[in-house]
């Protein structure tokens, strides 16, 4: 589903940001990047969805090189949470939730269902369709960030530190909910963040950077047995 073969990224003036990392994942993994700022997590994900291209080496989505494609069209089958939401003040729920369905033109009634079926994945009952952001609880708004990504029915979403700014226990309630979700639906993610308890709770399989390199990668139950 999505493979890097020896694929580096270097900034002008001569950052290595990311150095001659390989992997291979499968369709329906929960894959977690775990390092400290600077290690080179935001530059993975900008390069998967081609925000920025890699320097050297390859990355395939689907069997097919990334560089090969359109990027826009690329981008509508991916995902994206980020950490600061940005849910459009102006737009109600159900606008939000289906920003993307809309680009691509889905039908009004198409919109509203999806919409509700959406909300319901994370219990919001229809009430919430009409109301504003504003309306909503921090937490509330992080689940309507994720359904956002989740509307046009992406095979692969890419989530940068997308509950770092919620509560704790806000926070830990989401992890749980969006794990169980993620199972169900069956969706690749590409989760990053620099909290260990964070990756271990949600990862598959997870890879630890430094500085731009790939120092470890396995299940949450390898890299806790390893020294
Ligand atoms: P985070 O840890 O959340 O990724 P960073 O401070 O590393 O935050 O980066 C924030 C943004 O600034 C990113 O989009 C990154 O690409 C950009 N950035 C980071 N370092 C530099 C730099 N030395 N020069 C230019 N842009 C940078
Ligand atoms: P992380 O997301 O793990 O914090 P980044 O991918 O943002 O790490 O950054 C990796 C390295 O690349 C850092 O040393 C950062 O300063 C550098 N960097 C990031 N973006 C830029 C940029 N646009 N120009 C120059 N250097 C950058």
């Amino acid at each position: 589903m999505l493979t890097f073969e020896n694929v580096s990224k270097v900034y002008k003036g001569g950052t290595y940001a990311v150095k001659n990392l390989s992997f291979a994942f499968e369709k329906g993994e929960f894959i977690v990047f775990i390092g400290p700022s600077g290690c080179g997590k935001t530059t993975t994900m900008k390069m998967i969805n081609r925000l920025i291209d890699p320097t050297e080496g390859v990355i395939s989505i689907d069997g097919k090189d990334a560089s090969s494609q359109d990027a826009v069209k690329l981008r509508r089958d991916i995902g994206y949470v980020i950490q600061q939401i940005g849910l459009f003040p102006h737009m109600t729920i159900q606008e939000n939730v289906t920003l993307v369905p809309k680009l691509m033109n889905w039908p009004k009634e198409k919109r509203r269902e999806r919409a509700k079926e959406l909300l319901e994945l994370v219990d919001m009952g229809e009430e919430y369709l009409a109301r504003y952001p504003n309306e909503l609880s921090g937490g509330q708004q992080q689940r309507i960030g994720v359904l956002r990504a989740l509307a046009a029915n992406p095979p692969l979403i890419l989530m940068d530190e997308p509950f770092g700014a919620l509560d704790p226990i806000t926070r830990d309630t989401l992890q749980d909910e969006f794990k169980r979700l993620q199972q169900r639906l069956n969706k690749t993610i590409v989760f990053v963040t620099h909290d260990m308890d964070e990756a271990l709770k949600l990862a598959d399989r997870m890879v630890i950077l430094r500085d731009g390199e790939l120092v470890q990668l396995g299940t949450p139950d390898e890299i806790l047995a390893s020294p």
